[in-house]
């Protein structure tokens, strides 16, 4: 499987598992539990939540997830604009940590941009370091510019991820966005990366290249060449959602693909890489 390195030097697997929704609907709970903990055993790292998801039952169904075997966990989560404030930080992380049953996150992130100055989340961020509370920070839904006036800001430590949709049904970032946060060392994490499990997956391209492919499960399916097609790029760590042990390990799967540059082709042909500036969209 493909790494990912973060500009503090911490390398996880390119293929991480997100969490919005899961928890919401007690009939589906044990099948969730268990997708996460597939992923896990099978040496997936990174779990991405956020205190807005369910307001609190993704992070609670991922503390009962990953109990008694933090070590093996990247636990990314989110905190909401309204609360990133100096003093709010300290605050949802607490109690996201709560939830989480855990004492640190791996990476917490500014879920989107808001009102409450960047100089002051991103103080926030560095008293929560330094108390023990998170080990590195980013951001989400940033476009070029808000990462340069990011960068504009005198921090100790780097930014080291934003989270963006990206996938098949969003290349716009290809044309300016990727490139800018790559050539800073930032990791990308694409969120949606299988378009929410919506139409892209039945777009006759994919089913015509998936066609063409076989992993260690068998024929290869569009959803498993939207991913590798995201996850073809370097520096990106794709966090798709998979609710069920049997989606976690067609996801895994895909890894198993590579992409021929006539799959490409195919692929730009159908779908276009963006010719002009996209301002970034977000779900
Ligand atoms: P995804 O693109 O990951 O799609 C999830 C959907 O695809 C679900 O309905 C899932 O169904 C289905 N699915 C999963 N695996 C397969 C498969 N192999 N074949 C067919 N269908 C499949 O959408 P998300 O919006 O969930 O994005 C992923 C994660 O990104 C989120 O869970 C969240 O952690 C993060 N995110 C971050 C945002 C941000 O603003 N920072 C915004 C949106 C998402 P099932 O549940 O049955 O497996």
């Amino acid at each position: 499987m493909k790494n990912v390195t973060f500009p503090d030097g911490i390398t996880v697997p390119a293929l991480g598992m997100g969490t919005w929704n899961l928890g919401d609907d007690e009939a589906r709970r044990d099948a969730e539990i268990r997708s996460i903990r597939m992923g896990l055993d099978a040496g997936l790292r990174v779990v991405d939540t956020a205190e807005m998801y369910g307001s609190g039952r993704s992070e609670r169904l991922v503390g009962q997830a990953i109990a008694g075997r933090r070590d093996d966990v990247y636990l990314v989560d989110k905190v909401l604009p309204s609360n990133a404030s100096r003093a709010g930080v300290r605050k949802a992380c607490a109690a996201s940590l709560e939830l989480l049953g855990t004492d640190h996150l791996d990476l917490y992130l500014l879920h989107w941009r808001g009102s409450i100055p960047l100089e002051e989340t991103v103080a926030g961020f560095e008293d929560l370091k330094r108390a023990g509370m998170i080990r590195a920070w980013g951001v989400s839904n940033f476009d070029v510019d808000d990462m340069r006036e990011l960068a504009r800001i005198a921090t100790p430590d780097p930014c080291c991820a934003n989270q963006i949709l990206y996938s098949l049904d969003y290349r716009g970032v290809e044309y300016d966005l990727l490139g800018h946060d790559r050539a800073e060392g930032i990791v990308t994490m694409a969120y949606s990366p299988l378009g929410q499990g919506g139409e892209l997956l039945r777009a006759p391209v994919l089913e015509r290249v998936a066609s063409r492919h076989e992993t260690s499960l068998g024929p290869a399916t569009p959803a498993q060449v939207a991913l590798a097609w995201v996850l073809r790029q370097p520096g990106v760590l794709a966090i798709p959602k998979a609710g069920s042990p049997a989606h976690q390990r067609e996801n895994m799967a895909a890894a198993e693909l590579e992409l021929t540059k006539a799959d490409l082709a195919e692929i730009d042909d159908a779908i276009p890489p963006p010719r002009r500036k996209v301002s970034l969209a977000m779900i």
